[in-house]
């Protein structure tokens, strides 16, 4: 007998995924007692392929080192393909909770709640296996290195879309302190992207007291971190968001030498490639032109790393129209754009698609480290992608 697959206990959780809760729960604990950071994520991903292939689903391994993907074909026949995707990545924190299933390895830790993403996954890759009522493709990506290093990246320039073409890929990531089971999103721009920068302010270092003899790096990068607040506040217009932030000052060693060289490091913060452009360019002619004045020198390193995840219009709505299936009317389709990074970005440069957030409910921060994921979660998180599924590639009618 299948496992009830449309039946629904609140709202359109499916029955069968809340039956499941405890069992997705231990997977979870398993998960999260075992943190591995980006590209190292081999227990972890070892034990994803294992359940994966326990669902009879044929695993595709080493896309960027540890990442999987799983391919699902429906019963229902010809269909579109589209990808679902979760990370797997833990933090270089310490884990300060007092857990049964706390981290094993001193300073790592799942702290943004990428086990219960896995597991989620992991339920409607069983469902979805057991109960393949679907016209199309499935393809289940578990990615590496979500946090700083861009494993998404490094899988699209693998071949992630060549080696599975797919219309549409998604993403799901969980949402401390907001109401519980509640999906949140927004068209458009939803994450921002993210550079970081370092600059190299050369002087000419002399006596303290004969400033004139030397050329200060101090107060040249002191007029540099002023002068950087004008981006924002003057270059960039006031409807766009945009953040510049010094972050680290380093210079001189002693009360009575001005010392040859300061170094300024950061990061800038935006959403659309025009603003971006924008506080790059200014970021540059500030540095040098402060530089100049003073007399210094400037080295600049300014990086482009995450582009902003920007939703797409029609794969949005269709995640929205899963989020309601899954949680009638707790979704918030005009979820405050975050200044934070997410790496489903580069996903999204290379094809259509939608990422939501799922609130969690009270609780510490993602980052945090008191955080848990919240297990309660795992039911719901499942049900959306398996309603997603059912309602991206519905199975036609039977011909009257
Ligand atoms: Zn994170
Ligand atoms: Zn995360």
């Amino acid at each position: 007998m299948q496992d009830g697959s449309h039946s629904i206990v609140s709202n359109g959780v499916l029955t069968s995924l809340a039956a499941q809760a405890a069992e997705l729960t231990q997977w979870r604990r398993v998960l999260h007692a075992m943190p591995e950071t980006a590209f190292e994520e081999r227990r972890t991903s070892a034990f994803v392929a294992e359940k994966l292939e326990s669902f009879g689903l044929a695993v595709h391994r080493g896309l960027a080192g540890t990442g999987l993907v799983a391919t699902l074909k429906g019963r229902g026949g010809e269909g579109p393909a589209i990808g679902l995707r979760a990370d797997m990545d833990a933090l270089d924190i310490h884990e300060a909770t007092n857990l049964p299933w706390r981290s094993d390895t001193p300073g790592k830790m799942h702290a943004c709640g990428h086990d219960g993403h896995m597991t989620m996954l992991l339920g409607a890759a069983r469902h979805l296996s057991r109960n393949p009522d679907f016209a199309g493709t499935v393809h289940f990506i578990f990615q590496p290195a979500e946090e700083n290093e861009g494993g998404g990246k490094v899988m699209v320039e693998q071949g992630l879309f060549d080696l599975f073409p797919m219309q549409a890929v998604y993403g799901l990531h969980n949402w401390p302190n907001a109401p519980f089971g509640t999906f949140l999103g927004r068209p458009g721009p939803m994450f921002a992207a993210f550079d970081i920068f370092e600059v190299k302010v050369i002087g000419r270092g002399a006596h303290a007291a004969m400033p004139q003899r030397g050329i200060d790096p101090v107060l040249a990068a002191s007029l540099i971190v002023a002068q950087l607040q004008s981006v924002v506040a003057r270059s960039v217009s006031p409807q766009e968001a945009a953040v510049v932030t010094v972050t680290q000052i380093h210079g001189g060693d002693t009360w009575n030498v001005i010392p040859d060289e300061v170094v300024l490091r950061g990061t800038a913060r935006t959403f659309t490639r025009q603003v971006r452009d924008l506080v790059e360019e200014r970021f540059r002619a500030i540095v040098e032109g402060v530089c100049a004045a003073q007399g210094a020198r400037a080295e600049i390193r300014y990086e482009r790393r995450y582009p902003a995840l920007v939703n797409h219009g029609a794969e949005f709505d269709a995640a929205l129209a899963a989020a309601r299936a899954t949680a009638g009317d707790r979704v918030i389709a005009d979820f405050e754009p975050i200044m934070a990074a997410e790496d489903f970005a580069y996903m999204l440069e290379a094809v259509p698609g939608a990422y939501l957030c799922l609130a969690s409910g009270p609780g510490p921060n993602l980052h945090n480290a008191q955080y848990d994921f919240n297990d309660e979660l795992l039911p719901v998180g499942a049900s959306y992608w398996v309603n997603l599924v059912h309602s991206l590639l519905p199975v036609a009618d039977p011909a009257p």
